[in-house]
């Protein structure tokens, strides 16, 4: 008998090889057991450049009203995709414009596996990544200065007042500047969906930033944070989980040598870097999953890989692939998981951890894709196809559905 998923998931499909993943994965491993209603948005660049990118704010908003998503991965074009899909302009990216309507906070978090032993020796636990992904320098004005002259920074308060100047440097030569902002709004709410996260997950919460040097800007996201802190004070006691500040160049010189388990918040560039280091050293970005948390709670569950292109080229030109499937998967466990709690439907739950199970007893056991052959201990020599990995599962996930 099936299992039936009460509400509605939002599903946003993506672009190249992991749209065909998308489809295999809901054909082989979802279909066949449990009955669901999926809220469905062709996120595909082609789809959202017919919809001059409506349908990213459309789905955004079907997320913030029913509360769980599942986003496959999808391009963010350039100049080269604009070309390539006779696109009308290079949109942005739907995941940016994503987390701006639901003002989320992303959290990554690496699959563990027997296996696969991280880069790391230290790391014995997950290490998660919340990644404050407003502002800073990805929402920058630079200018390149030609020659001698003064750059400042000026404010003009709205409602009349002072102007504020500051000299940012006197140039006897050409150079640079970089004008940066963050608001309150934002800070706060990135602590928040921090402090919920580590709540919900019963893990120590870090953060992290260089405000020695940035004494105004980084210690203002040092002392926000440490005011949310204290704000929730009761329900971290209750959960047991300790908030820790240090500097930046101290955590990361700890993270080396933790055995991991804990939550660490980043500023955005931070976020940005210290993701991808975490993803290699825990062994593979096919290993990493990605949820969007906003401060009410409301998900967005997805891979944090890219869309694979060179491998879907492969599958065009006719040649096998070994494309991993993992995080889609989990993408998959983890709206299920989510829509399962809050719907209070433990079978939905439990099917999201076979199903996870059935992933993990896969890859442990030897079966795995190309790109896991080349850090698995002990070695193995073959690898599977993206078809025979995802039946390699089902095959497993059979047994235990029957159990
Ligand atoms: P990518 O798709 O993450 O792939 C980069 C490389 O990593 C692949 O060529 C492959 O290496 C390996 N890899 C990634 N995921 C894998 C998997 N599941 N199984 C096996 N190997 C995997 O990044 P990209 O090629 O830089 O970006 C492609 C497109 O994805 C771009 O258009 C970009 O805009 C988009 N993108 C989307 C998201 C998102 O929607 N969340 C995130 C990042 C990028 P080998 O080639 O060596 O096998
Ligand atoms: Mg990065």
């Amino acid at each position: 008998m099936a299992i039936t998923v009460k509400n509605p998931i939002v599903e946003m499909d993506g672009d190249e090889m992991t749209r065909i993943i998308w489809q295999m994965v809901k054909d082989e491993l979802l279909s066949p057991y449990v009955q669901m209603e999926t809220i469905y948005y062709d996120l595909s660049v082609t789809s959202r450049d017919r919809t001059d990118d409506q349908i990213t704010v459309e789905a955004a908003n079907a997320i913030a009203e029913h509360g769980v998503g599942v986003k496959c991965a999808t391009i963010t074009p350039n100049q080269d995709r604009v070309k390539e899909y006779k696109l009308k302009q290079a949109w942005p990216s739907p995941n940016g414009t994503i987390r701006g309507i639901l003002d989320g906070t992303v959290f990554r978090k690496p699959i563990m596996l027997k296996n696969i032993p991280p880069t790391v020796r230290s790391w014995k636990k997950p290490i998660v990544i919340g990644r404050h992904a407003y502002g800073d320098v990805y929402k920058n004005q630079e200018l390149q200065i030609p020659g001698p002259g003064k750059a400042e920074l000026i404010f003009t308060p709205a409602e009349g007042g002072e102007l504020v100047r500051r000299c940012v440097h006197e140039f006897s030569g050409p150079g640079i500047i970089q004008g940066i902002h963050s608001t309150e709004k934002s800070i706060r709410s990135f602590a928040r969906a921090c402090i919920q996260y580590a709540i919900s997950q019963k893990l120590p919460l870090w953060f992290a930033a260089k405000d020695t040097i940035s004494k105004t800007y980084h210690a203002y996201f040092r002392d926000i944070f440490q005011a949310e802190v204290m704000a929730h004070q009761d329900a971290l006691e209750e959960a047991g989980v300790e908030y820790f500040y240090t500097l930046i160049d101290d955590a990361v010189a700890r993270v080396i040598r933790h055995e991991g388990g804990f939550l660490w918040a980043c500023m955005n560039y931070d976020g940005d870097v210290m993701s991808d280091m975490l993803a290699s050293g825990f062994g593979s970005l096919a290993l990493m999953t990605s949820v969007l948390v906003n401060p009410e709670g409301k998900m967005e569950f997805e891979a944090a890989h890219g869309t694979v292109q060179r491998h879907y080229y492969a599958r065009l030109r006719g040649e096998p692939t070994s494309t991993n499937s993992t995080a889609t998967i989990f993408a998959w466990t983890g709206a299920l998981a989510r829509r399962g709690e809050l719907d209070e439907t433990p079978d939905v739950v439990d099917f999201a951890h076979k199903l996870e199970t059935a992933v993990i007893q896969t890859i442990e056991s030897g079966e795995m894709t190309k790109d896991l052959t080349r850090v698995c201990s002990p070695s193995v020599d073959q690898y599977l196809t993206t078809e025979e990995f995802i039946l390699a599962v089902r095959k497993r996930l059979d047994a235990a559905m029957e159990a």
